[in-house]
């Protein structure tokens, strides 16, 4: 059985997200730990972090997980934004520590100007800061898998290969693997031997061993598009098999999957993630 959950808000206090993940039937749940579009937040208490561990407990929801904030770029050609994307990263990683999760998931970023290859030498030597600043602390960072929207870094599996290289704590880093985000980026999903060869391509290039989350979305746009545009399972290009083949894959079961689908209610009054992870849940269960 895989591990399913969705992204959950935390209006209302961290420990909301969790009541909200377990009432629509997770088993692992995503967060932000401040808002996406400022730099700087108020401290997490102590109790607020406790609140947060008493209601995973309560629900025996595992693998709470974080996401990094959208403005942080550390490939960053201008040096004020790269130095402030590294003290922002710094701060999410102890909130995360604080509130105890284990990986928190960020973006390589975007090279902005000049070659992809500078801009992956600065996110590396972006992380050797970060790793060495944070090196008493437990959590570690997901890097992951993108649509390379404009110049966003981390569309090809070798850009994850070579930052996952040059990590000096190794058991800190790992990837989070988005199916629409490898999707867009130009790696099919389908047909079935499409599939096998682009997982025989993360195998060869990053490692399999390596991907400790997976993002389930459907792309909106095709395959090569290059743009990142989440839609619901089975609603867009990706369709409905490639994600029966992941959710059955023996080699993923133990990794926990977080959905990232557009949030509401649906025409007929269902929670749009409630629907999805049935949904998957339904998938996960099927004869091929
Ligand atoms: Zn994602």
């Amino acid at each position: 059985m895989p591990i399913l959950g969705a992204h959950m808000s935390i209006a209302g206090g961290y420990e909301k997200a969790v009541d909200r993940a377990a009432q629509i039937g997770c088993d692992c749940l995503q967060i932000f730990t401040k808002p996406t579009t400022q730099w700087h937040a108020p401290p997490i208490y102590p109790d607020q972090a406790c609140r947060f561990q008493q209601a995973l407990q309560k629900y025996q929801l595992r693998h709470p997980y974080g996401h990094d904030s959208y403005l942080v770029n550390l490939a960053s050609p201008k040096k004020s934004l790269w130095k402030k994307s590294i003290d922002a990263f710094v701060e999410e990683l102890h909130r995360a520590e604080r509130l105890g999760l284990r990986w928190l998931v960020f973006h390589p970023g975007a090279y902005v100007e000049g070659a992809a290859a500078e801009g992956i030498q600065r996110v590396i030597a972006a992380l050797k800061e970060v790793f060495h600043q944070t090196e008493d602390l437990k959590v570690g960072g997901l890097v992951e898998t993108t649509a390379g929207q404009g110049t966003m870094l981390g569309h090809c599996f070798e850009h994850l290969a070579e930052i996952l290289a040059h990590c000096p704590t190794p058991e800190r880093m790992g990837v989070c693997f988005d199916t629409c985000h490898v999707f867009a980026a130009g790696y099919p999903l389908w047909p079935r031997h499409a599939w096998e060869h682009t997982f025989q391509e993360f195998e060869r290039i990053v490692g399999l061993g390596q991907i400790r989350a997976f993002h389930l979305n459907d792309s909106v746009r095709p395959c090569g598009s290059r743009v990142d545009r989440h839609a619901h399972i089975g609603q867009g290009e990706v369709g409905l098999a490639p994600f029966r083949w992941l959710l059955q894959d023996p080699r993923f079961q133990h990794v926990p999957m977080y959905l990232e689908t557009p949030k509401g209610v649906r025409p007929d009054g269902q929670d749009w993630d409630q629907y999805n992870l049935a949904l998957l849940r339904q998938l996960s269960e099927e004869n091929m």
